[in-house]
């Protein structure tokens, strides 16, 4: 299979582990917004979080993954399954694609309005920082899985793929949120090709154009091409989080799990309304 082994499930947790120690301490070091409060808290609150997911999907769909990717598989079906490329080309291919699919889903969860009630505990976090990749609502992930077992075999995708996927996946999203000051030349470079903090903070953004923009997830092309691409020229003005919320759900478990039940405008049913001057960029500034 392309000469390269499938990923062990232990892998997963061990890359996390050791990408977040480094982003960890060069946040310390070099952070983009300075003076955050309560670092340890909030970080704890969004891990626990993801290892809540985590251990939803290895528990309910890890076998339900591997069950449907082998029956297309046995079966010829699946748009992989047509094809007959070179392995490293299918490779190649079948990742792009299932990027792709990745971006499709987070336009979704924006545009479905009780879609976005469950996206919106990943955008209520203020503080931004590499543990913030991690801060998703359970029911996003299994609603996200569900599709998925769908997508898999309609592209032919193997298990073995996702697995590579999501191994290249887990470093990007926590580097991508990460609150480390990044020399502005470096981050042009590197959103060449993938998602950066610079564009991945724009997102994160209580003024909805910002926030309905730069919904890559490893790739920073399909951005491009859709026109969803936005950058800010200071990043550190950024307004971070959903506008209406407040500190408690913010470093609180049961707050963001509770989140997407309680009424009112912190269900995310509207985003910010606040219009106040902002300013554009396009790529070619720094
Ligand atoms: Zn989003
Ligand atoms: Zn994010």
């Amino acid at each position: 299979m392309f000469g390269i082994d499938v990923p062990e499930a232990w892998i997963k947790p061990i890359v996390i582990a050791i990408v977040l120690a480094i982003l960890w301490v060069l946040e310390g070091l070099a952070p983009m917004y300075v003076g955050r409060r309560r670092r340890l808290g909030h970080d704890v609150s969004n891990l626990a979080l993801g290892i809540v997911n985590a251990a939803v999907v290895a528990l309910i769909f890890a076998t339900l993954i591997v069950g449907v990717t082998a029956w297309a598989a046995d079966r010829g079906f699946g748009l992989m399954n047509l094809v007959d490329w070179p392995a490293w080309v299918e490779w190649v291919v079948v990742l792009l694609l299932f990027d792709l699919w990745m971006y499709t889903w987070h336009v979704i969860n924006h545009k479905v309005p009780l879609f976005w009630r469950f996206h919106a505990v990943h955008h209520s976090d203020a503080d931004l920082d590499a543990s913030s990749a991690v801060r998703f609502h359970t029911v996003e992930i299994v609603l996200s899985t569900i599709v998925r077992l769908a997508v898999l075999p309609l592209l032919g995708m193997t298990a073995g793929q996702l697995a590579v996927y999501e191994t290249i996946l887990l470093p990007c999203i926590l580097f991508h949120h990460s609150n480390i000051k990044l020399p502005a030349g470096l981050d042009r470079v590197l959103r060449m090709v993938i998602i950066t903090p610079r564009m991945h903070w724009v997102h994160h953004s209580d003024w909805q154009p910002e926030t309905d923009s730069n919904f890559g997830t490893t790739i920073s092309w399909w951005d491009r091409l859709w026109r969803t691409f936005r950058l800010r020229e200071d990043p550190t003005t950024i307004t971070l989080g959903l506008k209406e919320w407040g500190e408690r759900e913010t470093f609180n478990l049961w707050g963001m799990v509770s989140q997407p039940f309680r009424r009112g405008r912190a269900t995310g049913e509207s985003y910010s309304s606040d219009r106040s001057s902002r300013s554009d960029e396009d790529d070619s500034a720094s």
